[in-house]
């Protein structure tokens, strides 16, 4: 293959990606996105696996930490996982806001105006 047709070949699997409109792209994206899911759970079990065999961890602790930090972690930053155009309600006075711009706090999705007066 040419480097040409390759990065063509690229840049139209890129522009597929970004712009899914039939149902058949959104299932192949959703295809993707769970072999990923699960690649990653096979990497972490395996790695737990490791460290508890060379006797570095405990694998219940390491599990329970790696649970600990990615809830913490989806709750820091909603506004990356969530797809762009999402809407959502801020928690305290109701309005409709696009998750982008939604802080989460204790209380819940909280808008600018309600996350400064809280
Ligand atoms: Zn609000």
């Amino acid at each position: 293959m040419s480097d040409e047709s390759f990065k063509q070949l690229w840049f139209d699997g890129d522009h597929a990606r970004h712009h899914a409109t039939t149902p058949q792209d959104v299932q192949s994206q959703i295809q993707t996105l769970t072999q990923r899911t699960y690649e990653l759970t096979v990497l972490v079990t395996t790695l737990v696996d490791l460290l508890a065999q060379a006797n570095q961890v405990d694998a219940n602790v390491l599990i329970a930490k790696v649970e600990g930090q990615l809830e913490s972690e989806i709750q820091a930053m909603p506004a990356a996982v969530a797809p762009k155009g999402a809407m959502t309600h801020c928690a305290r006075c109701r309005i409709e806001l696009a998750m982008a711009q939604a802080t989460m706090t204790a209380s819940g999705l909280l808008c600018d105006r309600c996350v400064l007066s809280a």
